[in-house]
């Protein structure tokens, strides 16, 4: 592969490099049971594959590009692991400038950790689906302890050292009638972003079809209406909190590509890379049917632009008429295929119910936010500075217009999104 030229290719990799290992066991995760595809044992990221995959991720002509570290729980490989890949992306950038997103369950973190990723400015995503009842019903380890005491006390560690720290809290069917308390109580934490990803699971088992976590489309839709009502009490003021899905909707309103993969026309924004070096086109489509080759023999270049990878992308489109002819269709895309539930014809998302009842609670305001913003010489408040980060710049920092497109790959203008700090 040396001497491949620099092709199209994708600007974001999302790392498992300890596999589907985990130190706790999350009573809804959908990862745990890929275990089946490697082999018995523990998995690590080999150094060579570390290795070709940071090469041949920089050898693109793109100028920022990312890795995000994830799992499993990414921080069973150590600390030494992220030092090597810091000192390989600085080995392989051209000129890059390379953001670095570790999300993790924060249970290994230490003060040396925290100070590793504040020095390369890492930006940090830990699992916290509220408060103490509400985490610990799922988020338990191998002895059936809770871990919410452990995450908060390193959260707090983590923004103390300054760290860019956001939260991803999952919405179960339990949970869903929670949208206020949880809010208030990551927010008194100290979290200024969140990510809110709500659980959609097949069982064939069961009466209706899913699992017991799984969040119901009404409680689905009654949630992010009441999200919804708080965030946009907080836009103006000292409480103002970025909620990615709404700032994304927030994009869409402004006519900018939302940075949220469920809310695009197509499933072409990154590419999954497993410890073994093995590619898949999503994260939750790593199975053997997905599996585009492994970047230890085809350059991760040429596993995009593969004919499997591209049928992948467009199957996002394959949408069934309830959705075509429907009034949110640019916005919603019919939503992430993953939850497009129950056999092989094209069916809209199970959470198609909520979604309507909340875009059709919030386009007005939607609407009148877009067109304040867009007004001359208004205020900033919409952009998620944390949605991507230029983290680890390895050049640099150019001199960016304030209506410049952001460089963190927002699709935001600069003004609103980095420049707004
Ligand atoms: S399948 Fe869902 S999560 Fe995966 S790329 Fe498509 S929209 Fe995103
Ligand atoms: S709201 Fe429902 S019908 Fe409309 S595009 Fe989304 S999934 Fe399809």
């Amino acid at each position: 592969m040396r001497g491949e030229t620099p092709i199209l290719a994708p600007t974001s990799v999302l790392v498992k490099p300890a596999g589907p290992d985990c130190n706790l066991r999350c009573g809804y995760c959908f990862y745990r049971g890929k275990k089946d595809l490697f082999p018995a044992g523990s998995h690590r990221m080999p150094p060579l594959v570390l290795e070709q995959l940071v090469q041949q991720h920089l050898s693109q002509s793109a100028r920022e590009v990312s890795f995000c570290w994830q799992g499993g729980e990414p921080t069973l490989m150590g600390l030494p692991f992220f030092e090597r890949v810091v000192a390989l992306e600085a080995q392989y950038g051209r000129g890059h400038v390379v953001g670095n997103a570790l999300q993790t369950n924060a249970m290994l973190l230490d003060k040396p950790w925290a100070a590793f990723l504040k020095k390369y400015e890492f930006l940090v995503g830990v699992s916290l689906d509220g408060d103490a009842q509400v985490h610990d019903a799922n988020r338990r380890d191998a002895g059936n302890d809770g871990s919410w005491s452990k995450v908060v006390e390193n959260i707090k560690m983590l923004l103390d050292a300054g760290v860019a720290t956001n939260v991803l809290a999952v919405v179960t069917q339990d949970s869903a009638g929670l949208a206020e308390e949880t809010y208030h109580r990551l927010q008194e934490l100290g979290l200024r972003h969140m990510q809110f990803i709500p659980i959609v699971q097949p069982d064939p088992a069961t009466p209706d079809g899913v699992t017991r976590h799984t969040v119901r489309p009404e409680a689905y839709g009654t949630f992010l209406c009441q999200l919804f009502d708080r965030w946009m009490l907080d836009l103006e003021g000292p409480r103002r909190t970025s909620v990615r899905a709404f700032d994304a909707l927030l994009a869409h309103y402004l006519g900018l590509e939302p940075p949220e993969c469920t809310m695009q026309a197509t499933c072409s924004s990154y590419l999954v890379v497993e410890h073994n070096g093995a590619v898949y086109p999503c994260d939750f489509f790593v199975d053997q049917q997905w599996e585009l080759g492994n970047l230890t023999t085809t350059h991760l270049a040429r596993l995009w632009r593969s004919p499997r990878r591209r049928e992948f992308g467009a199957l996002k489109a394959v949408l069934p008429g309830q959705c075509r002819d429907c009034r949110w269709l640019s916005v919603c895309h019919g939503g992430c295929p993953k939850d497009r539930l129950f056999g092989d014809t094209p069916r809209a998302s199970y959470l198609c119910d909520g979604y309507r009842a909340f875009f059709n609670y919030a386009h007005d305001r939607l609407a009148r936010l877009a067109a304040e913003e867009r007004a001359p010489g208004a205020a900033a408040t919409g952009g998620d500075p944390m949605v991507r980060q230029p983290a680890t710049s390895l050049s640099p920092t150019p001199k960016v217009g304030r209506n410049a497109p952001c460089a963190c790959g927002s699709n935001l203008k600069y003004k609103r999104c980095c420049g707004n700090r």
